[in-house]
């Protein structure tokens, strides 16, 4: 028989020569094969390859990969064995067709126990290639690389040394404690306030000595494209890490690289479209970001004192999956990283326009014309900016305005309430007897409502997805202002034109705070709120505010 012919012929056999079982087999067969392309696009080949498709042989079904691996070893070299998480089925790749051959011919039809003892039964198919991208598996954020073991152990510890942090007589070195970490800059200081360095005042002294000889040696073996002339060293405690960012564009040229030092960390890598990466960073090791994991990826660090690491021994950089069977957790200690960045001198030409400073374009404010004009206008200076700076904008919001808490506890027991707008959360468990529920149209801090166990959705604030007189009170602090036109504004605020604020409440009981525009030239700047005993109308909510002015 010729080797490469096997799928084709089990598929082809005619089904008199097959008893019963067999039969039933093939059908299962057929149909695992019909379900993985219409459910998940993956298309089975009728010919042998490398790599098999297993269906129920997944992490989603309760196969892990200590169950399967080995089924598959006795077949031949395994080259791969992707568990995609969540999903009843994987790939395996072997390192010959003969191999995935004795494969398909050994496990197809199969039995294997799962982890709660209970018999799936293996379906497999020939694949031409294992679908990364397609299935979101995941895979690391193209231009970014990890080189592992970049210095050794003396020159860990002399780099650590260098740094003194408890005494910088002239603060030359612009020592800084921030919230989360501790920070020096060389060469050129980063101005948190703008994200940016001050290209004419380099600092007094350069970057360290040592530094350079090893950005010399990184240049010399190709590790890195281009001399930095500016240098952050920040440290972190268990505990610490650093919002989600994109170094701004136009400070700093295309190639970032930093040293972890003292500690292995895990690293966040968010594409905009809401793909996240994490990455290992080992001690010793360097970071390269070039191209987009540098210009479009965000990359930050989640405070925490554990981080979710793989768990074989031989792991070591890389992107930590979701494989279940892989994972363990690991203490963070005490990491200093040096992050070294090229002053920038000409603006940024990039090809990732939407988030780059360099080519943002300046208009003069108008006012938008259509509904297609004002909602690019919220797109582009209120979402794309809320999404970029959740982290920050988070970690700078913890306080809540007083106003508003005496609102929330003034509210009846059990009351349900929403905050439309709702941020960071930070009003959501002012008052633990309220069942609030907040929305806010940037996902990245509806992730912060959730991670600190809020309830809360991604939303509009004017197509907020709750059944109309649903709620008991409502609030939307410091939001209007960031609606783009006056209808949108307005269809949200008064009663002829019934829209989502409005018609949330039974009874208007509203606390809404931020700068009212309430006719075409008049701001106002205040704060409206009405509660249920009052009693008043939408047109007396109108009227009292705009006698106000
Ligand atoms: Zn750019």
């Amino acid at each position: 028989m010729a080797a490469p012919s096997i799928a084709m012929e089990v598929n082809c056999q005619s089904n008199f020569k097959l008893s019963k079982g067999e039969k039933k087999s093939l059908r299962k067969q057929n149909k695992a094969r019909h379900t993985l392309l219409r459910h998940e696009g993956i298309e089975a080949v009728s010919y042998s390859t490398q790599s098999l498709v297993v269906a129920n042989g997944g992490l989603g079904n309760g196969v892990s990969r200590k169950q399967l691996l080995p089924a598959f070893e006795k077949c031949g070299l395994v080259e791969a064995l992707l568990m995609p998480p969540n999903k009843p089925y994987s790939f395996v790749r072997y390192k010959t067709t003969e191999e995935s051959q004795n494969a398909y011919v050994s496990l197809n039809g199969k039995e294997i126990v799962d982890d709660l003892g209970q018999k799936v039964i293996l379906y497999l198919n020939f694949v031409e290639k294992v679908q990364w991208k397609e299935l979101g598996l995941q895979a690391l954020p193209p231009g970014l690389t990890v080189v592992e073991e970049i210095i050794s152990s003396e020159e860990e510890k002399m780099l650590l040394e260098l740094i003194n942090w408890t005494e910088d007589i002239n603060n030359q070195n612009c020592q800084k404690s921030l919230k989360h970490r501790r920070v020096k800059h060389f060469g050129y200081e980063f101005h948190y306030e703008n994200n940016n360095v001050d290209k004419d005042k380099p600092l007094l002294e350069g970057l360290p000595d040592i530094c350079d000889s090893f950005l010399e040696k990184w240049l010399a073996e190709g590790y890195i494209k281009h001399k930095p002339d500016q240098l952050t060293i920040n440290q972190y405690e268990p505990g610490q890490g650093i919002p989600a960012h994109i170094d701004t564009h136009s400070a700093f040229e295309g190639e970032i690289v930093s040293l972890s030092l003292g500690s292995e960390v895990v690293m966040d890598f968010k594409h905009p479209d809401g793909v996240t990466v994490q990455v290992m960073l080992p001690r010793r090791s360097l970071l390269v970001m070039t191209g987009e994991s540098r210009y479009l990826w965000t990359h930050g660090i989640t405070p925490r004192k554990f981080d979710t690491v793989q768990a074989s021994e031989h792991y070591k950089s890389g992107i930590i999956t979701s494989d279940i069977g892989e994972l363990t957790l690991k203490k963070r200690e005490i990491r200093t990283s040096f992050t070294f960045r090229k002053v920038r001198h000409t603006p940024c030409t990039c090809s990732y326009s939407l988030v780059c400073d360099s080519q943002r374009k300046e208009t003069p404010p108008s006012f938008p014309e259509s509904d297609r004009e004002a909602s690019q206008l919220e797109q582009e200076h209120v979402h794309r900016v809320y999404e970029e700076i959740a982290g920050h904008f988070s970690s700078t919001r913890h306080t809540p305005w007083p106003h508003i808490v005496e609102f929330l506890k003034a509210l009846p027991d059990g009351s349900i309430v929403a905050d439309v707008g709702c941020g960071n959360g930070k009003y959501l468990g002012v008052n633990h007897e309220l069942y609030m529920i907040g929305c806010d149209r940037s996902k990245s801090l509806v992730d912060i409502c959730r991670e600190r166990r809020f309830q809360a959705v991604v939303c509009d604030a004017l197509a907020v997805p709750v059944r109309s007189g649903a709620c008991d009170a409502c609030i939307s602090i410091a939001v209007v202002h960031h609606f783009a036109t006056p209808v949108l504004f307005y269809s949200s605020f008064c009663p002829p034109i019934p829209a989502a604020l409005a018609s949330l409440c039974s009874t208007p009981c509203f606390l809404i705070l931020g700068t009212l525009l309430l006719s075409d030239d008049v701001l106002f700047p205040h704060s409206a709120s009405y509660q249920r005993t009052s009693g008043k109308g939408w047109q007396e909510c109108r009227a009292h505010l705009l006698s106000a002015i």
